[in-house]
């Protein structure tokens, strides 16, 4: 079993089962304060306080977030995107569970809205 820590709101998003894409070991969520249009976090279920701590995962649990960034992105239709890891405080960690932040300019749904938009000013 991943270890969870009751105080970290992190292991609670884990323990909610409400994710926008998921896989063995790790879940996707939208951010609640999306700094672009489509803002995911990828958060391992095992708790670690930071990316310091990354030897504590596998080269095959390793390998396997990496590729479910990519399958996440993909999957919510970007092809552009940017993926960061804040790591402490003054680098703006502000949660203290382990987490891949995924930003990209539109997905899927911004690409049907901005198709609807520009249909509506013909
Ligand atoms: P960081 O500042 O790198 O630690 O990122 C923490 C992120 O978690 C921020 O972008 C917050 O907006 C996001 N966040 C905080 N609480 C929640 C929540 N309950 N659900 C989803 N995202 C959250
Ligand atoms: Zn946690």
């Amino acid at each position: 079993m991943p270890t969870q820590r009751d105080d970290c709101l992190f292991c609670g998003i884990v323990r909610d089962g409400t994710y926008v894409n998921q896989t063995k070991g790790f879940i996707a969520i939208n951010d609640i304060n999306p700094q672009a249009p489509v803002h995911l976090l990828v958060i391992p279920e095992h708790h670690v306080d930071s990316f310091r701590e990354i030897g504590e995962f596998s080269a095959r649990e390793s390998k396997h977030l990496l590729e479910f960034i990519a399958d996440t992105a993909r999957s919510v239709g970007l092809t552009d995107y940017k993926v960061q890891v804040n790591v402490g405080p003054t680098a703006g960690q502000t949660v203290f569970h382990l987490h891949w932040h995924v930003l990209g300019e539109g997905g899927a749904a911004s690409k049907t809205d901005a198709m609807a938009t520009a249909v509506s000013e013909l």
